[in-house]
């Protein structure tokens, strides 16, 4: 990863690695994140997502995601998702999905979109027959209310999110762009447009529930 990319500090000594959502088991591998959102709790001094700290004193290794896992049998869907950007720590996410896909009814990344800008280059391949499903935060109708909201540390970023899922689509059966109602300047139906002419779905998120 580009030492370009703001990295969070972690600190604190409890962590939570799994929790359980409506069915769901949300994974929380890393704080770091290659956005700095305004709208960002964790960026507004709140690290707790609806009852749940998810600050981490450290990163958890594979074998410590994989037991916050627990039996992924027991779930609807397993989720990679944060306080954090998941995709930062794609090869420890895809170890770990190695050791699970046979057992997990479906596996989703809540991301960014921004791997192949982390990386230089297209990881979407990597993700073929490991991942059922993207939500990628699209967060706005352009780049300008994009970098309004998002922060994001270098030019381009807005185009690299969409030229990712252009690319993760021959390889990611599922991928839905989301963004934030009620965000100044975002236009949702907007939003909605591009994820249509993109061939990819839509969902409208409420800030601060995870999903
Ligand atoms: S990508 Fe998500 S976790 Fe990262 S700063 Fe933005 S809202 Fe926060």
């Amino acid at each position: 990863m580009s030492h370009q990319f703001f990295i969070a500090k972690n600190a604190a000594p409890e962590q939570t690695v799994g929790y359980t959502l409506r069915e769901s088991r949300y994974l929380n591998i890393t704080n770091r994140c290659t956005l700095r959102c305004a709208f960002c709790p964790k960026f507004n001094g709140l690290w707790t997502v609806q009852d749940y700290s998810l600050r981490l004193a450290h990163e958890p290794t594979p074998a410590e995601i994989i037991a916050a896992v627990g039996n992924p049998e027991d779930y609807r869907e397993i989720v990679f998702c944060g306080l954090g950007e998941p995709t930062l720590r794609l090869y420890t996410l895809l170890d770990v999905v190695s050791q699970i896909r046979s057992r997990a009814r479906r596996i989703r990344i809540n991301t960014d979109g921004l791997a192949n800008l982390v990386y230089e280059r297209d990881v979407a391949p990597d993700m073929e027959g490991l991942i059922d499903a993207l939500s990628v935060s699209l967060n706005a109708q352009d780049a300008a209310i994009y970098e309004f909201h998002c922060r994001p540390p270098v030019p381009g970023t807005y185009e690299a999110m969409l030229d990712f899922v252009k690319c993760a689509r021959d390889f990611v059966p599922d991928i839905t762009l989301t963004a934030i109602d009620g965000l100044p300047g975002v236009d949702i139906n907007a939003c909605e447009k591009i994820a249509r002419q993109l061939g990819v779905g839509f969902r409208q998120r409420v800030l601060d529930e995870v999903g």
